[in-house]
């Protein structure tokens, strides 16, 4: 389920897509992730998913800002440069 960030501005609220932010983006090494959630916790856009076996990114709101891939203690995260245009 995805979670669009609704930002009052004036008296109107506007779902804003901080994925459009993102100039590098989380790629989790399902090996390496021990399932600890710690990602998950510290996400400040709330962009991670715990899938079947491992967790990962909605990239329509994750805004690459790395907090992810630096807290997480097995070294399962890397930030990938996008490739846009
Ligand atoms: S912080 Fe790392 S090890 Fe923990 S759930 Fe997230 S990706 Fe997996
Ligand atoms: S890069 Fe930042 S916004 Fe994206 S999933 Fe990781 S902590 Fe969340």
């Amino acid at each position: 389920m995805k979670t669009p960030f609704e930002a009052p501005i004036g008296r109107d609220l506007y779902v804003v897509k901080t994925g459009d932010w993102r100039f590098q983006k989380p790629v989790v090494n399902s090996e390496k992730c021990t399932l600890c959630g710690i990602c998950f916790i510290f996400c400040p856009t709330n962009s991670i998913r715990k899938t079947e076996n491992c967790y990962e990114a909605d990239l329509d709101t994750c805004k690459g800002c790395g907090i992810c891939a630096n807290e997480c203690h097995a070294s399962a995260i890397t930030m990938e440069m996008e490739r846009r245009g």
